[in-house]
């Protein structure tokens, strides 16, 4: 049974007092493992660690900062196999699917080695006479990352390398479901080079969390999980001084237009609203079809081909898609479809009873499609979070987009259709953070910027990409000269001339 404790100061760290919870492997249901919980101590610990490493680190050159993290993605791509195993394990998806998650998160290294160009400030000569003026971005000292359970590499891997790459040090506290991964994250970087205490891992749940809230040596909290604790921590950090980001949960939509290609769209909704189990906060979980016509013959496509899904577990290479991650998680999907037939919406796929030879324990649901629903409904307000689909039908284009722009949250929505016009138009009004055009999965790359709107997203900055650099770094602007003129003392604003 293995025991995952913590990363503190460039090695291993362990309370043997502290509180523990599960490691599961959610196709077996069985418990691997167990992570230490930490204390309000050992958090404290890692930032007064993270404290003593910024003052050497942040006079670092950026370009020397950016050669460790060139290393770093070198070993990453190396390690990948490895990585990609851990999070299979613990989380319960596919090889390919962990591998390109790890490989998004690779990306993300890859752009902070080029981060120096971002840090250069604007220049202006001659200001005023025998004046110029200057801006440069400068860290911000100690930043904390809270990060989900279905990207247990991906997402830590948004926030830390753009940190670190901007000249902050850095406290990841990962989810305790699937908590291995971010050690062996931090244990490759000190192997890149990465001084010890700039990037410290602490598992825990609630009570390490808060203690980040609270420390007057936290500069700033970048947080991803589900809305409530995004709220939570959002409304916390910023009570106490703290600049914070935090991405909540999704509902996405998919609007799908009467010219739209049948077979390319069933495709892509399929991949969307049921890979990874549908425990991605860029899944499809609504399809919008414009037109009756629209909605039987995607419908007809789409029964023909869920039928030929196999769930699995990650061990067997023909899965399409796992488990959900965890048993709690788990009961809430199978209770969300029950409120469905409740509720009145048309069971078309059912996907409970899944029983799998030799996985019978195994945290398994099948593809689910609901449709008649209905925007009033529970499942269609709430985010679920697993392999459950919603098909609606609306008679116009404005109707549909009008549901888009109603529902409470933000993140992602796409638009299946030929029309240019109308790919235009709903790009532009969508009131979505990030759109897909005939893309189902819109995850913008490492070098544009990731967050949704409304309450997909609590502050103003996504996250990575030129947005990330923003949050990670103050402005300062100087004004200078270096003239030997002195005409005495000024007493109203000064007015370069
Ligand atoms: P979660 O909100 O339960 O947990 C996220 C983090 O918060 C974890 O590290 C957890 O330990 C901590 N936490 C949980 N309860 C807490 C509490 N009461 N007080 C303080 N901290 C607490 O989310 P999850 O179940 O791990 O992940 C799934 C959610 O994440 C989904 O809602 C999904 O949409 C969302 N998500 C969003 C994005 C995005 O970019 N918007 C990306 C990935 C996942």
């Amino acid at each position: 049974m293995k025991k995952i404790s913590h990363f503190i100061n460039g090695k291993l760290y362990s309370d043997k007092t502290a509180r523990t919870g599960p490691i599961f492997n959610p196709a077996i249901g069985e418990k691997i493992g167990e992570v230490e919980l930490g204390s309000k101590s050992t958090v404290e610990l890692a930032i007064q660690s993270s404290k003593n490493a910024f003052i050497k680190w942040s006079k670092t050159t950026p370009i020397n900062r950016s050669r460790i993290l060139s290393k770093y993605k070198d070993l990453l791509m190396k390690n990948m196999e490895e990585l990609a195993a851990i999070v299979s394990e613990e989380h319960g998806k596919t090889i390919p699917d962990a591998k390109g998650s790890v490989q998004r998160g690779i990306e993300v290294v890859e752009y902070a080695t080029g981060i120096t160009d971002s840090l250069k400030g604007d220049h202006s000569s001659s200001v005023g006479t025998n004046v110029d003026s200057y801006s440069m971005r400068q860290p911000l000292g100690v930043c904390a990352g809270i990060t989900p359970f279905n990207f247990p590499a991906m997402v830590p891997m948004w926030m830390y390398p753009v940190a670190i790459a901007c000249g902050n040090t850095f406290v990841l506290k990962p989810s305790e479901k699937d908590p291995s991964c971010p050690i062996r994250l931090a244990e490759l970087a000190i192997e890149a080079g990465l001084p010890p205490g700039v990037l410290n891992v602490v598992n825990g749940d609630k009570e390490a969390v808060d203690t980040l809230l609270e420390s007057k040596d936290v500069q700033a909290i970048s947080f991803v999980g589900s809305t409530p604790i995004a709220e939570y921590v959002y409304h916390t950090g910023t009570k106490n001084n703290k600049r914070v980001q935090a991405l909540g949960g999704a509902k996405n939509h998919m609007v799908v237009m009467p010219d739209a290609d049948v077979d390319k769209t069933t495709d892509a909704l399929i991949g969307s609203a049921f890979g990874s189990a549908g425990e991605r906060c860029m899944a499809i979980s609504v399809a919008v079809c414009v037109g009756k016509k629209t909605a039987e013959n995607l419908k007809t496509k789409l029964l023909e081909e869920t039928s030929k899904l196999k769930v699995g577990p990650y061990t067997d290479k023909e899965s399409d898609f796992g488990p959900l991650n965890n048993k709690a998680h788990y009961e809430k999907v199978l209770s969300y479809i029950d409120i469905g037939e409740k509720e009145g919406a048309k069971l078309i796929a059912d996907g409970r009873n899944m029983k799998l030879q030799g996985y019978e324990n195994g945290y398994f649901v099948g593809p689910t499609i609901f449709e008649d629903v209905k925007p009033d409904m529970k499942i269609y307000k709430e985010e679920i979070f697993g392999p459950v689909l919603s098909m609606i039908t609306t008679d116009t284009y404005e109707d549909a987009l009008k549901l888009v722009n109603d529902h409470e949250l933000g993140n992602g929505a796409a638009v299946f259709t030929k029309s240019g016009m109308i790919a235009k138009h709903f790009t532009e009004n969508a009131k979505i953070g990030m759109i897909g055009v005939n893309v189902p999965i819109p995850v913008p790359v490492a070098y544009h910027s990731f967050g949704g709107w409304k309450r997909s997203l609590f502050g103003d900055h996504s996250m990575h990409g030129p947005e990330g650099v923003r949050f990670y770094t103050k402005l300062k602007t100087a004004t200078v000269t270096w003239s030997e003129d002195n005409s005495g003392p000024e007493f109203t604003i000064p007015v370069l001339s």
